[in-house]
């Protein structure tokens, strides 16, 4: 079968640096985050792509790594390297071992006094009953409104921007990172372009590899940037090329999977 992939890659010179985003790109984006689980032929298509000798795996998300996992489960004692928070902690699970860790990289205790006063205003306006959802990843807050209606929507974010905007403190070392029907504050250092800086220099210390990265959203265009730089392949899904930076776009995830299958068989 053919691929894009394997059109590029070649296999007889490099390894295969194939970075892939989990929401929207391992599975469909649900109603509620905490239900994306990823389907049976994922994990098998994932389980062969992790066990060939030329192929280096990694999933790189803005989810925590202890969800990542949650979600694949089946797949634990692969040879995968999961980044979660977009690349503030990276853990492999064969040594496991955190690669990088979000410790330093901020002041927490501005985050959980942001967090405490925001849920209090959230409480009294009563946004969470209507489809506002707050996540803490303890190292980074996102709001969810994909379950809302527009005005509420409005009204959450307006609240969330301007409530960042008037903490000084927690400027100092974070950021606003809007994504699909969420906005997320997040370290300043957290993004998903370094994480792929940081996966490609890790495997490189062995084997020269080809980079691919394959994502949907607005925070993977960072990765794609970089992908790009370093004259890989970045694969965008659910858009027109004139809409990303990806050099090559998928319709849907379903193509994803064909391309990776076309690779392997
Ligand atoms: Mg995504």
């Amino acid at each position: 079968m053919p691929s894009v992939i394997a059109n590029h890659w070649c296999i007889d010179q490099e390894n295969l640096a194939l970075m892939l985003d989990y929401d929207g790109t391992l599975t469909p984006i649900v109603e509620n985050p905490a239900d994306a689980f990823i389907s049976v032929e994922w994990v098998e298509i994932l389980r062969l792509l992790a066990r060939h000798s030329k192929i280096r795996l990694a999933i790189v998300s803005g989810r925590s790594v202890s969800q990542l996992l949650e979600f694949m489960q089946p797949l634990k004692n692969e040879n995968i390297l999961f980044c979660g928070l977009h690349g503030g902690e990276i853990y492999d699970i064969r040594s496991k071992k955190f690669l990088q860790s979000p410790e330093n990289a901020c002041n927490l205790n501005s985050l959980i006094r942001f967090k405490d006063s925001l849920l209090c205003i959230l409480k009294e306006t009563k946004l969470l009953q209507q489809g506002i959802v707050i996540e803490d990843k303890n190292y980074s807050l996102a709001l969810h409104y994909r379950n809302a209606e527009q005005p509420i929507k409005q009204a959450a974010i307006g609240l969330f921007e301007k409530k960042f905007q008037s903490s000084p403190e927690l400027i100092e070392s974070f950021k606003l990172q809007p994504g699909k029907e969420v906005l997320e504050i997040l370290p300043k250092s957290f993004d998903k372009g370094q994480c792929v800086n940081f996966l490609y220099q890790f495997w490189e210390k062995t084997n020269s590899v080809y980079p691919v990265y394959v994502g949907d959203d607005l925070t993977d265009e960072f990765a794609f940037q970089v992908v790009n730089q370093l004259k890989g392949l970045s694969i965008c899904i659910g858009k027109s090329l004139d809409e990303t930076e990806a050099r090559c776009t998928f319709t849907s995830s379903y193509e994803l999977f064909e391309a990776l299958e076309g690779m392997l068989y």
